[in-house]
């Protein structure tokens, strides 16, 4: 590994390819040949507001994005969006049906892990009179009442009939439960169960899997939104993906009830000053578009599919060894479990401390979980290579034959 790196499983920022790392060292000097550093030129010269258009292009061409959607580039993380949907959607909802009494329009989640329970406490806070309603908890129906660890059945679904939005965490970072890619699945895609072909209100909070494969029924959501630092580069960027008709105006809203928006949560002047309305993250931008180009050479969205489709069933064939002789124990349920996100525990008294210690010795580092949950947790992003992914398993099959029995 060059530059005394090593392997990264982190949950993120995490790792991204060495070669756009090094061709980023090069454009801070010299941005795309124009003696200027990234860091230091205008985000309003025309070399730079030609790179960002390339940005949005590589990734409306790479997920095949409808042009029904505008692709927005925003600041303050998956955090700000779980405050700027909620503000957006109620203005949008207040605009169709302006007589509705505020209690009455609702606000659906589904909970499968940490982050949407996050979203759906920051909705409580800002509904300003309007309900929010859990449209699905998983934890209800884990054995403990109180575990993620799983991917709610079709049959667990209480929708509201008319919801200002219906809102998902595509990929549960710290639990590892994601939506299935399955269409035979049944809980690939619950919101098929919604009439398709509406505007439907739905949003997605795709952090954690953007860019690793295509995205389900992309042309029926409301609005995708990412933070870059997981799969498409370094924090500061969020990208959102935002149907037209969400896009309105948050003043001719507010005069119908609710608090004005700020500017900055505000999708509307982002979508007509093409992601400008302020100094947008001009690194953050940057790495962004190499990583993407990168991705494009490789073959998009469709390569890294079929990279991380390999990658996660090796880790989860080496848990599923490691649970058999009781020296590993996974928590989430067949057919709920991340491809992005391996969660496990290793089994026995000192036992996880002596798998990280181990895994570092070797130059593999980020196993750690996250804070709330311990144990381990194993981030497959994009930029974590396969030949990476088999040196763990490697590990993980040598940790369970040492093990104690
Ligand atoms: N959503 C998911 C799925 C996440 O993994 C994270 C952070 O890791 C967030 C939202 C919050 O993102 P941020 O830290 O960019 O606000």
């Amino acid at each position: 590994m060059p530059h005394g790196r090593i392997t990264n499983f982190g949950a993120g920022p995490s790792a991204l390819p060495v070669e756009v790392l090094e061709e980023a060292a090069q454009g801070l000097l010299n941005f795309e040949g124009t003696g200027i550093g990234i860091a230091e030129i205008s985000h309003r010269s025309k070399e730079f507001t030609a790179y960002l258009a390339g940005v949005e292009a590589q990734i409306r061409t790479q997920l095949a994005v409808p042009p029904t959607h505008t692709i927005l580039f925003l600041q303050g993380g998956g955090t700000a969006q779980f405050s700027a949907i909620v503000l957006n959607m109620l203005a949008r909802h207040r605009l169709l049906h302006p007589d509705l009494p505020e209690r009455e329009r609702v606000l659906d989640y589904v909970l499968t892990g940490s982050w949407s329970a996050a979203a759906a406490k920051e909705a409580a806070r800002l509904a300003a009179g309007a309900t929010v309603h859990i449209a699905a908890d998983a934890r209800t129906l884990s054995p403990s009442g109180a575990a993620f660890d799983r991917i709610p059945p079709r049959s667990a679904y209480a929708f509201s009939p008319a919801p200002a939005l219906i809102y998902y965490c595509e990929n549960e970072t710290v639990s590892g439960t994601q939506f299935a890619t399955d269409p035979a699945d049944p809980a690939s895609f619950p919101f098929d169960l919604l009439p398709s072909g509406t505007l439907l209100p739905l949003v997605g909070d795709h952090s954690s899997s953007f860019m690793s494969r295509p995205i389900p029924r992309l042309a029926d959501h409301a609005i995708v939104y990412a933070g870059a630092q997981k799969n498409v580069g370094p924090a500061g960027l969020t990208v959102a993906i935002v149907r037209q008709d969400c896009i309105v105006d948050v003043d001719a809203a507010a005069r119908l009830g609710g608090a004005p928006v700020p500017t900055a949560l505000a999708y509307a002047p982002f979508a007509k000053q093409l992601s400008m309305p302020n100094t947008p993250p001009v690194f953050a931008l940057y790495v962004t578009g190499l990583v993407l180009r990168h991705s494009a050479a490789l073959g998009g969205v469709e390569h890294y599919a079929a990279v991380n489709r390999r990658k996660q069933a090796k880790v989860y064939a080496a848990l599923r060894a490691g649970e058999a002789k009781g020296v590993l124990r996974g928590h989430v349920q067949p057919g709920s479990a991340s491809w992005m996100n391996v969660v496990f525990n290793v089994l026995g008294d000192g036992a996880e401390a002596r798998f990280l210690a181990g895994a570092e010795a070797q130059g593999m580092k980020g196993l750690k979980g996250h804070r709330s949950v311990g144990g381990i947790r194993a981030s497959l992003y994009n930029a974590v290579t396969e030949e990476e992914v088999d040196k763990l398993v490697a590990y993980m099959h040598e940790f369970i034959e040492q093990a104690p029995v």
